[in-house]
């Protein structure tokens, strides 16, 4: 079933690639499929790891708008076999402890609270068809050890990887013409800038792990090259090839992955499968700044997700914030910026309060995400259909962007004193009251009062409203009383 009436909508999309935009074509409308790099998971999501989630979920949005809801397929993993975590299982239980089992209770724990956060901020969770829990769809890397052992067996037989010292190695040597295309570096420049590890088992300093030996105490699984793990790029590759196929459409990620993860993975994947073209348009997301700065620990800018909605930022306010930047550009959050958001949304939620989405998202809205998720263009457009005061237009149009949703919504009422709200209610009351009476000093007093406190006042002909402004100060209320 389509999702609207007459010409399809026109995507077309930033390709890392070809370093052009380019109109998208699916290899299947019936079935666009797109592959996301998920978290490795042994700590909360930082705001940066949000990032690349909300702009995924929006394209994600506009693909099942353009192309049908049961059209898409959209995969994003989860890193739950890697030595970041087994360095911090490590640490939580300390010497003598139960290293598996607490890299069990780690990852779970972690996996939940990253589908939690990202659930507060209105992501969609990936899906595949016939997959109602969405663990296809989100699939964990320990699931697929066979396949990617199946992959490194393949590459090693046709000469592109080779094994040394309980490693298996992918050699770069025999794809140099290619290694490096997406990320524009060639392998002797990579080698002269890059402080790699070098190993004395390395053909060359740029071969990477596909496999490594586990000690005892480690997670390890049996494999023709003893017991052992597999290095992080591998697991991307061989859950897209069961999960996607040899070609898909779309891979996206921070552009942080760009150099060595994608690029690893393109190496493995076209070399394990030549007759396919692995991911035909790759979209990287730029970086994301706090007030201006690099976000970092030792700067004391360093957020998670979960420590903003701790603090009080709605999620949908965090979506805003993210999508008034386009995802190709850095995104700088600042306090002022949320709190500029707040204000807004809630101008926004109460001009929409009640109203159910209706028909189709405004074709201008579509059309700006449609130009490589021009986010910031979108939201601009909404505005204009808020002003214009179609109500039924902007609310379905916001749902496109995952905003003004039901479930994004509980921050925006019941969050004030009762008496606060009354105080406010009696103040109107007693304005209408003064303008039947034409004594128009009284009215405009009482507004101005209002104002003064930061309550926002809209005169509809079905009587006055209002809404909580940013600077919003309940003690000048006391005017009021
Ligand atoms: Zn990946």
């Amino acid at each position: 079933m389509p999702a609207q009436e007459g010409p399809m909508t026109e995507i077309t999309l930033y390709n890392t690639k070809t370093r052009k935009k380019e109109r998208f074509a699916p290899l299947n409308p019936e079935n666009v499929r797109m592959y996301v790099c998920g978290p490795t998971v042994y700590d909360r999501a930082h705001l940066g790891n949000a990032r690349p989630v909300v702009v995924f979920d929006v394209l994600y949005r506009l693909l099942r708008h353009v192309y049908g809801p049961d059209h898409v397929t959209y995969v994003r993993n989860f890193t739950d076999v890697d030595d970041k975590i087994n360095a911090r299982a490590k640490e939580n239980v300390g010497e003598g402890g139960d290293v598996n089992a607490e890299i069990a209770r780690l990852t779970a724990q972690t996996t939940q609270w990253f589908l939690d956060d990202m659930g507060a901020l209105g992501a969609l969770e990936p899906s595949i068809k016939d997959d109602p829990d969405h663990q296809k769809a989100m699939p964990r890397a320990t699931q697929y050890i066979p396949q990617m052992i199946a992959m490194i067996e393949g590459l090693i037989e046709k000469g592109h990887a080779y094994e040394a010292e309980g490693h298996v190695l992918f050699a770069v040597d025999s794809w140099k013409e290619r290694y490096g295309n997406l990320s524009g570096r060639s392998v002797d420049d990579m080698i002269a800038g890059a402080r790699v590890e070098v190993a004395p088992y390395k053909r060359n300093p740029m071969d990477f792990v596909l496999w490594k030996p586990s000690s005892d105490d480690l997670p390890g699984w049996e494999s023709p090259w003893g017991r052992g793990r597999p290095g992080w790029h591998i697991e991307c590759s061989a859950m897209s090839y069961e999960l996607l196929g040899d070609s898909f459409d779309i891979h996206g990620g921070g552009n942080d992955l760009m150099f060595p993860h994608h690029e690893n993975e393109i190496a493995q994947s076209c070399c394990a499968h030549p007759e396919g073209e692995f991911a035909r348009v790759w979209m990287h997301n730029e970086m994301l700044q706090v007030e201006g700065k690099k976000m970092s620990k030792s700067l004391g800018n360093f957020f998670t997700v979960h420590d903003l909605l701790e603090k009080g930022y709605p999620g949908e306010v965090i979506r805003f914030v993210f999508l008034s930047t386009h995802y190709r550009k850095p995104m700088d959050w600042t306090h002022e910026k949320a709190m500029e958001a707040e204000a807004e949304l809630r101008r926004w939620r109460a001009f929409a309060a009640g109203i159910e989405p209706m028909g189709s998202p405004h074709q201008d809205v579509v059309k700006a995400l449609a130009d490589d998720l021009n986010t910031h263009g979108a939201i601009t457009i909404l505005r204009e259909l808020y002003k214009s005061g179609n109500a039924h237009d902007f609310r379905q149009s916001a749902e496109l962007l995952g905003l003004l949703t039901p479930e994004l919504g509980s921050w925006a009422d019941g969050d004030i004193e009762p008496e606060v709200g009354e105080l406010i209610d009696h103040a109107l009351k007693m304005r209408t009251e003064a303008k039947a009476t034409k004594d128009f000093a009284t009215a405009d007093a009482l507004r101005d009062a209002l104002a003064e406190a930061g309550v926002l006042v809209k005169d509809t002909k079905d009587g006055a409203s209002w809404e909580l402004g940013p600077n919003f100060d309940p003690a000048k209320l006391e005017a009021l009383k």
